[in-house]
């Protein structure tokens, strides 16, 4: 590990402690998959220089004298949320009415996109994401830029005064949109080539390959995309696949030839391990098949599959082929930051197709299982020794209605469901990244 928090503070949190163990997916079948999360009444996690050095209950692990106690006992203490799949430029166009994904990107994205070219504005407009992600008890994200490399500057440059696990990309994009949000195949590719050198694997950042989706990239552009994953095998590969019907229409017809959306990105090699495509809702049994062999990553976006009309996600088939799922929220498509709104609606895209999403699932993807679609599993996700200290102080009985509800329920099973369900930001009531208690200047 290479990290280093910004202070060396010895902390000790107690609280009741949930985190993930492993899939419960993974589960042998006589045992119960829920006890690939570990619940721990009244624990305590310690923290030395940023990362977990113990996690156990209070009545067995004993607090070193020179730590600084945080006394969250009855409060949840969980691992801090990954979302793998979010566009901090289209803050200013959530929640914009009345349209699905070709029509909303031409009338909200594009406009609001084109104003990243000025540093100045990408910047406020990323101090105001990242502090509404903590908020929300988001810690680590895969984030789309703009066609701008300012905007990757502007956003890189705020995570790392924040000392943050992000990554983000600038989007290529040469064909099929105004002129202002458009770059060159060969400017994407020098514009990548210097924000990978400046800025991957510089403190806890990582640089993500992001061309929007194959109708905005010409094959030029695809396969220098492809080329700059050769240079540069560790970096992430970050897109969009099959959101939305009349999308997948377009690539068939300006990618003729292919056997399939997929096959697309495969011809120009763009389909491994660590990338990750967003949505991937119309897709055929075949080729879940290939991003398994691939051992690619799904970005699962359920606020904004339904917000913006796209369909609903195939969880079975992802679960089937093994595949890796984390929960994106897609902002601006996605109409809320919280995790905890996209696992609510998740819960209910599966309910339409008959297909139960179990709290143990819900809070894996969230979790260890969002760490491991991005392939940082090594560094976060859980509690173990060794990890990154990214983690939430969630208040069960944030609202009166959830108060309520969880009051009657005496395991923390069912809470958790409640939570999920009915939990929003105001559950988040503290978050701590690399073991420092973060002060959010929206809040107070
Ligand atoms: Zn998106």
């Amino acid at each position: 590990m290479n990290s280093t928090s910004k202070t060396d503070t010895l902390r000790a949190i107690r609280a009741n402690i949930l985190h993930c163990q492993g899939d419960p997916d993974d589960q042998p079948s006589t045992s119960n998959p829920k006890q690939a999360l570990e619940y721990i009444e009244d624990g305590v996690l310690i923290i030395e220089k940023g990362l977990v050095q113990a996690c156990g209950p209070s009545t067995s692990l004993a607090i070193p004298d020179s730590a600084v106690v945080h006394d969250f006992r009855g409060k949840l203490l969980v691992p801090g949320f990954v979302d793998t799949h979010v566009h901090y430029p289209q803050v200013d166009v959530i929640a914009a009415y009345g349209t699905q994904l070709l029509d909303w990107l031409e009338r909200y994205t594009f406009p609001a996109e084109a104003q990243f070219n000025d540093e100045q504005h990408a910047t406020s407009v990323a101090q105001f994401f990242l502090d509404e992600l903590l908020k929300n008890g988001t810690t680590t994200a895969l984030v789309f830029g703009t066609v701008h490399a300012a905007s990757v500057d502007a956003f890189f440059t705020e995570a790392s005064k924040r000392d943050l696990r992000m990554i983000c990309g600038k989007v290529m994009m040469d064909r099929n949109a105004p002129p202002t949000v458009l770059d060159t195949a060969q400017s994407a590719y020098e514009d990548t080539k210097t924000l990978i050198n400046r800025w991957h694997g510089k403190q806890r950042l990582d640089y993500a390959v992001t061309p929007r989706f194959a109708p905005t990239s010409s094959e030029a552009q695809l396969a220098l995309a492809g080329q700059l994953l050769k240079e540069h095998p560790d970096v992430y590969l970050h897109t969009h696949m099959a959101e939305n019907t009349d999308e997948c229409d377009w690539v068939a017809s300006l990618y003729p030839g292919h056997q399939d959306y997929l096959a697309v990105y495969e011809h120009f090699e763009l389909v491994r391990k660590r990338s990750v495509f967003a949505h991937c809702i119309h897709l055929s049994d075949n080729a879940w098949k290939r991003m398994a062999t691939a051992d690619c990553s799904v970005a699962h976006c359920p606020c904004s599959n339904l917000f913006i009309g796209s369909g609903l996600f195939d969880l079975r088939s992802a679960q089937k082929h093994k595949i890796r799922v984390g929960l994106g929220s897609d902002i601006g498509g996605g109409d809320s930051f919280s995790i905890l709104r996209n696992i609510n609606e998740a819960y209910k895209i599966q309910q339409l197709q008959r297909h139960k999403l179990a709290p143990e699932q819900a809070f894996y993807m969230a979790t260890l299982g969002g760490a491991r679609a991005l392939d940082l599993d090594d560094r976060i996700g859980n509690f173990d020794i060794g990890k990154e200290a990214d983690f939430l102080i969630v208040d069960e009985t944030a609202t009166p209605l959830l108060k309520r509800r969880t009051q009657a329920q005496d395991n923390w099973y069912d809470r958790l469901f409640s939570l999920m369900m009915l939990g929003d930001d105001r559950c988040i009531e503290r978050t701590f990244i690399m073991g420092e208690p973060i002060v959010y200047p929206s809040i107070e």
